[in-house]
């Protein structure tokens, strides 16, 4: 015990939990509410030290993955879970830049983001670096699919027990991108406010880590590599504007913190960012508190196919809605139409097959293009947060089918034919 706080001493930042409403500092044990005020904990860290410590150089000089920004991270171990999590691809687009009319945009790629294909595999490795130096050896989450199947596969990894919680309702993607690693999986009959609320209860009487309740705290901090990625991956720069999905609200406040922290210790010049999220209208409490210009969140009962970012009652909401307000950004929503075509616009466009959250974003960034809140000249970074693999029944039924042809050249070359008459009876359809 002794040696572990020597460790933490002598190589972390990381200082106390922090209560995000009134201030009340706690020790780093596993916990997430303010005994007080009720109000969210979050890591805080000695930033002077980190100053002192951290160069552009030190980090280009650490492994290519999230944990070269280990000093920003809530970890004491030298020897954190890198399964090669993070360094995910900026993509400087060309032909749905284009398509929108913008001059300088990107799209950061975390539909390919290792081991299971999204973002969550950031918070995850966080989560259970730190579940493991609490001492916890039975790991869980409440998820809406993603973060399952990121804590399944890394809990596989680590050799930790695992039981996950997901709504029975899910994609068969999704479910089966967990039970392929064997956790124990729940699928609970109900929302994913009721799965939450089940695993609130079963954190209290089971003392398991769950990632994104008790060790919430730990977790949110592993989307700010988001941030941090992104503004190394620009040659040390933040952009203008982001725009980025909202489920709990928490990735978007941290892509946000991660931000700040360069620019305080001096890794990069500040300057204004604008932050604009991204909602299905079928779930969109954020938008709605947005729009209505309000300071609380209406929880609301979700129905879309956006199940990845479905979450009814967001507890990070408010604080989002406070970000996008005073960076001049906006929150908007779109129908589940719109997140369709905004899969197929980025496939086509990009070569990138993003899940429906993706879809949501790019439908999103279409559409505050068109209403004139993106400047074309700003640079701007769209956040891709999932793979489309995951989600096919979205699609089904939205894109072509393949032409089935005998192995006879001749029965190739009538397909090829047929197919050519049919796009240009399209393509007159479109003109008339
Ligand atoms: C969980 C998730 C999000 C958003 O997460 P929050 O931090 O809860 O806002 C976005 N995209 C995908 C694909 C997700 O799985
Ligand atoms: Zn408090």
């Amino acid at each position: 015990m002794t040696q572990a706080i020597d460790i933490q001493k002598a190589t972390a930042a990381f200082k106390a939990l922090k209560c995000k409403e009134c201030g009340a500092e706690y020790e780093l044990k596993a916990s997430h509410v303010c005994e007080f005020c009720f109000g969210p904990l979050e890591v805080s860290y000695d930033y002077s030290s980190l100053r002192q410590t951290v160069t552009r150089e030190s980090i280009q000089a650490g492994p290519n993955s999230m944990w070269r920004y280990r000093k920003f991270l809530p970890v004491a171990s030298e020897n954190p879970i890198d399964v090669g999590t993070g360094m995910t691809p900026l993509v400087r687009s060309q032909r749905l830049a284009r398509r929108l009319g913008l001059n300088q945009l990107y799209i950061k790629n975390d539909a390919v983001n290792m081991p299971t294909l999204s973002f969550k595999d950031r918070v995850v490795s966080v989560a259970l670096t730190r579940a493991r130096e609490l001492g916890f050896t039975t790991v869980s989450c409440a998820s809406t699919g993603n973060l399952a199947n990121s804590t399944a596969a890394i809990a596989a990894h680590a050799g930790l027990d695992c039981c996950v919680f997901i709504p029975a309702d899910l994609e068969a993607g999704k479910v089966l991108g967990s039970l392929i690693y064997s956790p124990t999986l729940m699928a609970v009959k109900g929302n994913y406010d009721q799965v939450n609320r089940l695993c609130s209860e079963v954190a209290n009487t089971h003392g398991w880590g769950f990632v994104n309740i008790n060790l919430r705290p730990y977790y949110s901090e592993g989307s700010k590599t988001l941030g941090f990625e992104v503004a190394e991956q620009l040659g040390w720069q933040l952009p203008d504007h982001i725009v980025a999905p909202l489920a709990s609200g928490s990735l978007f406040t941290k892509i946000y913190k991660g931000f700040n922290e360069f620019v305080e210790v001096g890794l990069v010049e500040g300057k204004p960012v604008k932050f604009s999220g991204a909602q299905a209208e079928g779930c969109s409490p954020i938008a709605q508190a947005f729009k209505e210009d309000r300071d609380f969140i209406q929880p609301v009962k979700p129905n879309t196919i956006a199940k990845s970012i479905a979450i009814g009652n967001p507890a990070d909401g408010i604080y989002a809605v406070e970000i996008a307000k005073k960076t001049g950004g906006s929150i908007e929503s779109v129908t589940d139409a719109e997140i369709i075509e905004g899969i197929k616009l980025l496939a086509e466009t990009e070569g990138i097959f993003t899940e429906t959250a993706g879809g949501t974003t790019i439908a999103v960034l279409k559409k505050l293009v068109e209403a004139g809140k993106i400047d074309p000249d700003e640079t701007t970074v769209v956040y891709i947060t999932g793979n489309g693999l995951k989600t096919q029944e979205a699609v089904h039924g939205y894109i072509g089918e393949p032409l089935t042809i005998e192995a006879k050249l001749d029965s190739f070359e009538g397909a090829l034919e047929r197919s050519r008459t049919l796009e240009r009876l399209e393509w007159q359809q479109v003109l008339v």
